[in-house]
């Protein structure tokens, strides 16, 4: 639409719209309202809309994800999290930080306290874990919950926490403030409508062997399902390589950077296994444009009940955030 148009206007060109079969996706920005499509373009009658007042134009939308694309949206997404309402993808780059798994409410509360003094903004844990054995940790379930909700009101961090199947969703969105979709789950279809139809944001990890097209795809589904705040996150991919758990293609940041308006974290925890390798993939991914770090932290990685050996402890991360601050400055962001 052009900018200026009415509510009214963008109304009328929304039932065109629906007359045609398709349905409507409303973009709004600062000074103008997108109307994007969906459906057959076989189906439509171009010059109906383009007549209609105040449509600027019509535009093919060429990838397959549209509602992600920055065909459609070139304004960048930012989405708030928490009560504090810290908003990833703004100037402020964000570090969400704790353990693999809540394990206790002492550890976790001591964790959310270290996190916070250290600068992070949000606080990560599972209470339900996707992990690989069916006979390793599985999370505290809904006690979990709860102290990662307890966290919360002591500290004001954002809490980012898995939901691993379909049964969980109303629970965890009751509890958290950010919902984490697991590598594991990137292409668990009703799993990705039904985050999409609550009204928490949501955190989607790419597959480990997924392309960036299906990556995006995966949050097409979220955003068409009705949830337009979708987090991405690069937590690294399959590889034949061994000395890391994953590789972490940095790459990936800039490239979703061009072609998605979605904020964009990386997780250097999952993408290398090795707590030595994080400091140094957290600095390279600021300087890349990330918007975001989702870190494993853990008070006493040695004896941590998942993911110990890519954990860091507070004091270290305590230290890399100064680094980190001098390398988002030296980019344009701050921590
Ligand atoms: C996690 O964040 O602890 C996790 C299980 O991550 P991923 O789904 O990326 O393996
Ligand atoms: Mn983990």
């Amino acid at each position: 639409m052009k900018p200026g148009a009415t509510e009214e206007q963008v109304q009328h060109v929304v039932h065109l719209v629906r007359d045609f079969g398709l349905k409507e996706h409303l973009i709004r920005g600062t000074d103008r309202t997108v109307v994007a499509c969906i459906g057959d373009k076989r189906a439509v009658d171009k010059g109906a809309i383009e007549t209609a007042p105040m449509v600027e134009r019509i535009v093919p939308i060429l990838s397959t994800y549209k509602m992600a694309s920055t065909e459609v949206k070139k304004t960048r997404t930012t989405v708030a999290i928490g009560p504090e309402r810290f908003r990833i993808g703004g100037r402020k780059v964000g570090v969400i930080a704790g353990p693999c798994a809540v394990e206790s409410r002492d550890q976790l509360l001591r964790t959310a306290d270290a996190v916070k003094a250290a600068g992070a903004i949000g606080l990560r844990g599972g209470a339900y874990k996707p992990r690989t054995s069916p006979y390793s940790f599985q999370g505290l379930g809904e006690e979990g919950l709860k102290i990662l909700a307890e966290a919360r009101k002591k500290t004001g961090l954002a809490i980012v926490t898995d939901v691993i199947g379909l049964e969980q969703v109303p629970l965890v969105t009751e509890y958290a403030d950010v919902l984490q979709i697991g590598a594991r789950n990137m292409q668990h279809y009703p799993l990705l409508e039904a985050v999409g139809n609550v009204n928490k944001p949501v955190l989607l990890k790419r597959g480990l062997s997924a392309h960036l097209d299906e990556f995006l795809l995966a949050a097409e589904y979220v955003i068409n399902a009705g949830n337009n705040d979708v987090i991405l996150c690069e937590r690294g991919i399959r590889t034949f390589e061994q000395y890391v758990r994953n590789t972490l293609p940095l790459a990936a940041v800039p490239e979703l950077n061009d072609k998605t308006h979605l904020p964009v974290v990386v997780d250097p925890s999952h993408a290398t296994g090795h707590a030595h390798l994080v400091p140094a993939m957290c600095r390279a991914a600021v300087a890349a444009g990330a918007d975001g770090l989702l870190l494993e932290c853990h008070l006493d990685p040695e004896h941590a009940l998942s993911d110990g050996a890519q954990s860091i402890a507070p004091s270290a991360l305590a230290e890399l955030m100064v680094i980190l601050n001098r390398i988002a400055l030296a980019v344009g962001r701050e921590m």
